[in-house]
Order: structure tokens, then C-alpha cells, then sequence
């Protein structure tokens, strides 16, 4: 980490919404990446097992010129255009309290979840899941340990229109914050179960009660834990198959790739102890009636609150009824 004064032209750095008290992100240095997001119209039926075109393919150059091990499982590097750098130096400016902005340091890694350049989370076998999920283990507990990273994000992007600039299955990791409120909330839903999808020894599959997206999701630990290596043996096993199962239903409602966005949340990686917390995964996918008709975040909800028709005790009967056995099989 530079000790350097803070550029608001070139190092990654936050700057506060005085009006609403939310901070944005500015990379400014990542204008030039690849995108090889829209090539395909419609990926599962085109997508073939390995692209020579792709950079995180075995074998492929990335644009740092580094190449690719031929890797068999799940393969981690560093976004080659990353939206975090660690050389931001990690002063706070303020002019006036009206331009207030912060150097946001930081380290970007892309999980490539298979060698096989068209397979998604819900075409993988448990035992690939459950393998994601020990990467991930492993690179929270490194990042983690890291003096200058409070928070580690682990989260996915599918499909061209969430913005995942490359179809081949892959996630990402960026790091940067009482009582067990979703202890109590997940208690109350399994009691009512109206908008539980699916659920397993360990985890639960549910629509919130607050969704925005039509289709949006959580993935709720039924034990207190707060960070992935808390996860037990089985535990692990238990996401990899409430993974499965909810991608497969989001794939067969509308027999079609179900693009979303998908994060972790867990606990800060202060080196503090969090009882309040409890490990969940949201599931945003943008997509309303079809694959290809989907909700737009415009107008009313750009400008006064996000809106919704389906309720979300409807969206879980929907994808309740929805398989678990992929359309493709
Ligand atoms: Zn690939
Ligand atoms: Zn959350």
C-alpha cells in the first residue's frame, strides 16, 4: 500500500451520496477490460465445452499475458481488471463535507468454478459445487488474514444481462461490515413456510418477504455462523445441494439459463467475534416472464421505491413447483 496522496483520476476510491448517505464505487482505471459477455444470444445451446477465445479457459493467455494451467477442478487468479487495487492510498478527502471521497484498497480474484467453458452451478454434479465451495473457504480465510481488508465478498454474476463478461462459470472475491435478526426471521418462515422453497438439514431456500426482483432469493444457514469456514463437513455438502437444487429451479422455470446475481453475505473479517450474525446467500435474478422479458429498475423505482406485481409468496409457489431434474437432462 502506497502511503501516496489520494487521485481521484486513478486509484479506486468511494464517494458519498450526500443526499442519501450511500457510497459508490469509481475504478477509474478499469475502462479498457474485455468484454465477451454478448456474443452468445442464447448460451446453452451454443456455448461449447472449451473456447480458444476465452481467457479463463485451461490453457488461454489473459490479458496480463499470463497463461492458464490446464486445471481439472476449479482454478483462482486475479482480475487481470480488477475494480479494487491495493496500492489506493487509504486517506479520506472532504471539501466542504460536499465532495467527500475515500481511497478504497483492495483485491479482486476470479474463481473459475470448472475447466468445462459451458457449465453452470446448476449443471455441475454436488460434488463440483462442494468443491467451489472449499475454494472459497480458502481464499476467505487468506484474504481474510490480510491486515488492511475488513470484508470479503464472494459473489457471482450469470449471464450476459447481469453483466458477467464471459459465459464461462466463474465467480468473483472482493474484500472491503446486537441479535441474530435472521435467526428470528428464518424461525418465523419456516413456521409459516409460504415462501420456503426448498431446504435441507442445514440451509433453507426462501423468497424474503421484502424481494424486489420477481424471482429474488436467500439462502439461509439454520445454525448461527458467521463466516464459510465456520461451515462443518456436512454443512458444506448441505450448500452445495440447496445450491443445486434452487439453481435447477431457477434453469427450469423458464427452460432457459437463469441469469442473476448471486453473493455471500458474512461476517466482517475484523478479527472480531459477530453472535448477531448469520451466514445467507441473496439470489438476484433480473428476469420477470420469460427468458427474456425482464424487470427494469426505471422510473418510479429510480426515483421514488422499487416496485413489484408477482408478490413473493406467489414467486415461491412458482418455484416450488419448479423441478429439481434439469430441463437439459
Ligand atoms: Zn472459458
Ligand atoms: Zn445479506
Amino acid at each position: 500500500m502506497t502511503d501516496g496522496v489520494l487521485d481521484l483520476q486513478r486509484h479506486t476510491h468511494r464517494r458519498l451520496n450526500i443526499l442519501t448517505g450511500d457510497w459508490v464505487l469509481v475504478s477509474p482505471h478499469r475502462t479498457n477490460r474485455p468484454w465477451q459477455g454478448q456474443i452468445e444470444q442464447r448460451p446453452a445451446d451454443a456455448v461449447p465445452s472449451f473456447d480458444p477465445e476465452c481467457y479463463m479457459c485451461p490453457g488461454n493467455r489473459r490479458a496480463s499475458g499470463a497463461r492458464n494451467p490446464a486445471y481439472t477442478g476449479t482454478f483462482v487468479f486475479p482480475n487481470d481488471f480488477a475494480a479494487l487495487q491495493p496500492d489506493a492510498p487509504p486517506h479520506r478527502m472532504s471539501i466542504d463535507d460536499l465532495f467527500v471521497a475515500a481511497g478504497e484498497p483492495g483485491i479482486c480474484r476470479v474463481v473459475c468454478f470448472s475447466p468445462r467453458h459451458d457449465l453452470t452451478l446448476s449443471r455441475m454434479a454436488v460434488e463440483e459445487i462442494r468443491r467451489v465451495i472449499d475454494v472459497c473457504v480458502e481464499q476467505s480465510r487468506e484474504l481474510g488474514r490480510h491486515e488492511e481488508i475488513q470484508y470479503v465478498q464472494i459473489f457471482e454474476n450469470r449471464g450476459a444481462m447481469m453483466g458477467a463478461s464471459n459465459p464461462h462459470p466463474h465467480g468473483q472475491i472482493w474484500d472491503r461490515l446486537g441479535r441474530d435478526l435472521l435467526g428470528d426471521y428464518l424461525a418465523l418462515e419456516q413456521r409459516q413456510s409460504a415462501r420456503v422453497i426448498c431446504r435441507n438439514a442445514h440451509f433453507a431456500a426462501l423468497v424474503p418477504f421484502w424481494a424486489v426482483w420477481p424471482f429474488e432469493t436467500m439462502v439461509i444457514s439454520t445454525r448461527q455462523l458467521g463466516a464459510i469456514d465456520e461451515l462443518s463437513t456436512e454443512e458444506r455438502a448441505s450448500l452445495a445441494d440447496v445450491l443445486k437444487r434452487l439453481t435447477t429451479r431457477y434453469d427450469n422455470l423458464f427452460q432457459s439459463p437463469f441469469p442473476y446475481s448471486m453473493g455471500l453475505h458474512v461476517q466482517p473479517a475484523d478479527g472480531e467475534l459477530h453472535p448477531e450474525w448469520r451466514l445467507h446467500a441473496h439470489f438476484y435474478p433480473p428476469l420477470l416472464r420469460s427468458a427474456s422479458i425482464r424487470k427494469f429498475m426505471v422510473g418510479y423505482e429510480l426515483l421514488a421505491t422499487p416496485q413489484r406485481d408477482i408478490t413473493p409468496e406467489r414467486a415461491a409457489e412458482r418455484l416450488r413447483g419448479s423441478s429439481e431434474r434439469h430441463y437439459s437432462e
